[in-house]
């Protein structure tokens, strides 16, 4: 069994951490852009300059043909170099969530017209799923498209939409034959500019304020047919399973980078901080919450690479990208209220970031399918294989 990174692995994620440490953190860490609950547009663009944007997707798209364990060790470096949680959001919804599903699913056309745009950050995108009334149940969603003519007629609305407000394209599922439930659902490539499309208001949330989050409403939205993303019916079926084993591995890789700061942080602060006289590094309480820290980072960073070496392999990771999904969920809040603990009362005051932190690690066990989800998958899976 090989456990070490290739050299090109290890001189890429250094070169990430390097550009994310000089050119994306001092914006992300200022606090300003979370208190206004802003997308820091720069960082985008820098984060485009670098070729962060499309890095998965082939080089003739505007991509770097990155492997997803590749993509995988962007993010985490990513992570580690203090980029916000927000930034890093929307950069899975863009690329992964929008961008992954037209590579893998979308004509040559669709490819050729939507892909070097995402790859250079001169469109944002965005995935449509969730609903008013359909979250968990993503196959139970209501909104509908019919076809007339050559194009569809989309109805409905999206709920919680990633990207939603400073987005300029969307994967968009609707329910074109109930009958057929889960295989009655399509994908659809809808523009922002389509008739009858349109953004409602930007939403105000607890965590990961830079990243933009706001409701999509179609009515009566005429999309071109050629703009339907894979086969009609089964489109949803397949972006499904396409994007969430890729979610689960790339997208919550910025989080093994975050538990990494936040050890090295807490060590710096309890090297410093004294009470009774000495650093409260010499405490056992405080060495044995370090040493938990470092334990977790480790089985994440393990857990989190072997769904991205399934994935290069094209081995079926439904049942891993889950178990990762829910452990690395679990570990992040663990790890952000434990580093708060150790930071005492100055955790607790936003100047640290340490509690901006603790508030950006509540979405990973709802965002991308619940923890009672994840369980849910696992112990069918488990059960199946009986
Ligand atoms: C900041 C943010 C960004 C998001 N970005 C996007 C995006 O870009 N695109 C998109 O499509 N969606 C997005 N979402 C939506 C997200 O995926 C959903 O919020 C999530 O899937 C949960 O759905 P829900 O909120 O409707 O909760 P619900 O499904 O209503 O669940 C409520 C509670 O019931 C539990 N529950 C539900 N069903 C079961 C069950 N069968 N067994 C046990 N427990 C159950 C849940 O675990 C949860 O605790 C985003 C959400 C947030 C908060």
């Amino acid at each position: 069994m090989e456990f070490s990174l290739s050299k090109e692995d290890q001189d890429f994620k250094e070169s990430v951490y390097r550009f994310g440490l000089r050119d994306l953190a001092p914006l992300s860490q200022k606090l300003e852009y979370d208190d206004k609950e802003e997308f820091i547009v720069a960082n985008w663009k820098n984060m485009g300059k670098f070729g962060l944007l499309g890095l998965p997707y082939p080089e003739q798209y505007g991509g770097a043909g990155a492997s997803v364990l590749t993509t995988t060790l962007a993010g985490e470096a990513l992570g580690y170099a203090g980029v916000d949680a927000g930034l890093l959001l929307s950069w899975g919804a863009h690329m992964i969530l929008c961008g992954v599903p037209i590579w893998q699913l979308g004509t040559e056309e669709q490819k050729k017209k939507y892909l070097p745009k995402l790859a250079s950050g001169e469109w944002i995108g965005g995935l449509g799923l969730t609903e008013p009334n359909a979250g968990s149940d993503a196959a139970g969603i209501q909104t509908t498209a019919v076809k007339k003519g050559d194009r569809y007629i989309l109805n409905g609305s999206k709920m919680f939409i990633t990207n939603g407000p400073v987005g300029n394209v969307f994967v968009v599922a609707a329910v074109t034959d109930r009958s057929k439930k889960a295989f009655g659902i399509s994908a659809f490539i809808v523009e922002k500019g389509m008739k009858g499309f349109s953004v409602g208001k930007k939403l105000s949330k607890l965590g990961v304020r830079t990243s933009p989050t706001s409701e999509l409403i179609f009515e009566d939205c005429e999309v071109p047919e050629e703009n339907i993303l894979g086969e009609p019916d089964f489109g949803f079926a397949n972006v499904i399973k396409l994007t969430l084993e890729w979610e689960r591995s790339c997208l919550v890789a910025p989080a093994i980078g975050g538990l990494e700061l936040g050890l090295k942080k807490a060590v710096e602060y309890a090297r410093e901080r004294k009470q009774f006289g000495k650093p409260i590094i010499k405490f056992q309480a405080i060495r044995h919450k370090i040493a938990d820290l470092k334990m977790n980072l480790e089985a994440v960073r393990q857990i989190v690479y072997k769904v991205a070496w399934m994935k290069d392999r094209d081995i079926p990771a439904m049942m891993d990208a889950s178990v990762a999904k829910l452990f690395v969920s679990e570990i992040m809040e663990r790890t952000a209220s434990e580093v708060l603990q150790i930071f005492g009362g100055y955790g607790f005051i936003k100047e640290y970031l340490v509690e901006r932190g603790y508030r950006d690690s509540r979405l990973s066990s709802i965002g991308g399918g619940t923890s009672e989800i994840q369980r849910g998958i696992i112990a069918r899976s488990i059960l199946n294989f009986k």
